[in-house]
């Protein structure tokens, strides 16, 4: 349904570098505010992010319960909005008229973990920058290759964020494409520079952990070490990162194996044949 007036109002006027920023997260996270704080050195920023923890919820949107909106301050006193929806309810709010304008940028983040090869298809970091592409509009997802639980230094991340903010901004993006960036757990003098990169292969290493609940029920969970991937293929995002290079990949939402259409175009005759 479309709405005739914004949902919201917003101290914001006409603002040509409007950058809507969310996360998986959740609004308390320390990447979020560091993205923030970074990007409003570049545009005006309104952050609309999802009031508890999504990682890994994926491309998830909500379709069969009402979506709560509610206004919260950051750390640093600025106002934000959340919502009980995922990382892609955030988006689509936005697209769908919950502002009184649409953003020119949507910058999704700073992960703490990395979203390398594989792990696009479960991150709800990403599916926030997806969610952008959807509606035509540039998207960013940042993430930082930080695997512990230490106090994370999100510096180094927001700052590649507003370079690579600030070009977007400029140039644009193609229609059904996003970036997907990662950056290195190391300080930003320490980084090797950018290196614009492919999907690479992520090594999962998942346990099954099988417990007993209190009234004798048997439960699992999915625990193990965190993943690895494979650092011998250069140019991939798993390379790059591994090599202290910001990897930069260019995602595009048509998932066709563009391979196998001509591979399999004799399979046409699959239903037809006797
Ligand atoms: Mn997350």
């Amino acid at each position: 349904m479309l709405q005739s007036a914004p949902l919201i109002q917003t101290t914001i006027c006409r603002s040509i570098n409007l950058i809507l920023i969310t996360n998986d997260d959740g609004v308390d996270s320390p990447g979020l505010l560091a993205l923030k704080q970074a990007l409003q050195k570049i545009g005006d920023v309104i952050v609309v992010a999802p009031d508890r923890n999504w990682s890994a919820a994926g491309h998830t949107k909500t379709m069969h319960k009402p979506l709560r909106v509610n206004q919260t301050t950051l750390r640093d006193g600025s106002p934000a909005y959340t919502t009980d929806g995922a990382p892609t309810d955030c988006v689509a709010l936005v697209m769908l008229g919950l502002l009184p304008e649409k953003p020119a940028l949507v910058v999704s983040g700073i992960n703490p973990g990395s979203n390398l090869a594989h792990d696009l298809t479960y991150s709800g970091t990403v599916a926030a920058a997806m969610e952008a592409a959807i509606n035509n509009i540039p998207g960013i997802a940042m993430s930082i290759d930080a695997n512990h639980h230490a106090a994370i230094d999100f510096t180094p991340a927001a700052e590649t964020a507003v370079r690579i903010a600030r070009r977007v901004l400029a140039r644009g993006l193609p229609r059904d494409t996003f970036l997907n960036v990662n950056v290195p757990d190391i300080s930003f003098d320490q980084i090797k520079g950018a290196r614009i990169t492919r999907m690479g292969k992520r090594i999962y290493r998942d346990a099954l952990v099988e417990r007993q609940d209190p009234y004798g029920k048997k439960y699992y969970w999915i625990g193990g070490e965190p993943p690895t991937g494979n650092l011998d293929e250069e140019g991939t995002d798993v390379w790059a990162v591994a090599q202290r290079f910001v990897s930069i990949t260019p995602i595009q939402m048509d998932m066709t194996s563009h391979a196998l259409v001509a591979r399999l175009k004799e399979w046409e005759t699959v239903v037809s044949e006797q």
